[in-house]
């Protein structure tokens, strides 16, 4: 194998992930959301939301977070 065949191929990958990182960097800083929060409506609890200033479309009640996953 050459020498100069292995710098091409590494520096084809590098670039190649380089651009990968630096677009799916650029796109989790733009939504800093965290993941797994979800309110629900403590009256009806089929009625969820990941807004946390989101009302209940049935009674109006403000939804309030449910961590039913983490138990
Ligand atoms: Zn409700």
């Amino acid at each position: 194998m050459e020498t100069s065949q292995i710098l091409v191929t590494v520096a084809g990958v590098a670039l190649i992930a380089g651009n990968l990182w630096f677009f799916f960097g650029k796109k989790t800083t733009i939504k800093p959301v965290a993941k797994g929060a979800l309110y629900a409506c403590p009256m009806h609890p089929w009625i969820t939301s990941d807004d946390p200033t989101a009302d209940c479309s049935i009674c109006g009640m403000k939804l309030v977070r449910s961590d039913k996953a983490g138990k």
